[in-house]
């Protein structure tokens, strides 16, 4: 068993104290632009390690390295770490600050321009930045990754998670789980970051799946959903009819819509399997 923050010999002190360190040095400020809050709680660092099982044989993404904290830590543990940083200013600070580790390869670069051939093959482990949670978690499960274990904003992360029938349930819940197995490890306090954010985190970790049922066309379903949960509080009756009009579609006609089993449920409760449902029928692959 793992006792909270032990495995990592620092304290919280100290992980803050070189912060303040390095930014001095390199004469630098935390750019609000850039998402940039560094680590600065021993047990994040340590439950990343933990949540990821990582191990020696294990390849890592880290994404936003930022000054380093956490990539030293990967970088003990396993056998590469690939970390990317699109701060150009950082870069420097990166290879200055672990130069004694020979597996670690910092990249220069936007993760969300990267080639998802990256992800292949690794365990993504970081504090990205969470301006780009959507892109780069839709980028991250479409790939040939092993796991991740990330950082998200609370809300964000609650999303991720969520049940039919809740606030917090909508396209992204859809989305992501359609793609992953999604668990909500930790909750994150704003105290666990420097400059101190100005909202909670959590930690999630994505597994992938294989998704419950094939589709021809992601793009053409996954729009769809989008389009339905813009009518979230809606019937699915009156949700399909304005989808249907929006888009001149006239596959079906919408007596029949009326006669659908689910035709008086609300949007947000609808389950992933039938949204499917709903798809096929409006799609015209499956009869009423
Ligand atoms: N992981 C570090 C830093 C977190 S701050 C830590 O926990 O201490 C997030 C980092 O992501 C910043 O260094 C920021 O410059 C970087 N970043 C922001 N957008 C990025 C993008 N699109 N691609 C790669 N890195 C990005």
């Amino acid at each position: 068993m793992l006792v909270e923050g032990r495995a990592i010999n620092i304290s919280r002190n100290q992980l803050l104290a070189d912060i303040k360190r390095i930014l001095k040095r390199y004469n630098l400020r935390a750019f609000k632009k850039y998402s940039q809050n560094f680590v600065i709680d021993p047990k994040l660092i340590a439950w990343h390690i933990q949540y990821s099982d990582l191990n020696e044989g294990d390849r890592v993404v880290e994404i936003g390295a930022g000054l380093g904290t956490l990539t030293k830590y990967l970088a003990e543990k396993a056998e590469k770490v690939y970390a990317i940083e699109f701060d150009s200013k950082l870069i420097q600070v990166l290879q200055e600050e672990l130069a004694s580790y020979n597996n670690i390869e910092i990249i220069l670069g936007d993760i969300l321009k990267l080639n998802s051939e990256i992800f292949e093959g690794t365990k993504i482990i970081s504090n990205p930045p969470y301006k780009i949670s959507s892109p780069l978690t839709f980028k991250i499960i479409q790939s040939a990754y092993i796991l991740s274990v990330l950082t998200y904003q609370k809300e964000f992360a609650e999303r991720m998670v969520a049940v039919p029938g809740t606030k917090k349930y909508g396209r992204i819940t859809v989305g992501v789980q359609y793609y992953a197995k999604v668990e909500y490890l930790k909750p994150i306090p704003k105290s666990f970051f420097y400059p101190m954010p100005k909202v909670d985190s959590a930690l999630i970790r994505l597994t992938p799946i294989k998704p419950p049922f094939e589709l021809d066309d992601e793009n053409d379903f996954f729009d769809f959903v989008r389009h339905l949960f813009s009518f979230r509080n809606k019937s699915v009756k009156r949700a399909v009819s304005l989808y249907l009009k929006h888009h001149e579609f006239t596959g079906i006609p919408e007596e029949k819509i009326k006669q659908m089993e689910l035709t008086n449920q609300r949007i947000f409760r609808l389950s992933l399997q039938q949204f499917y449902e709903l798809y096929q029928i409006i799609r015209g692959l499956k009869g009423i």
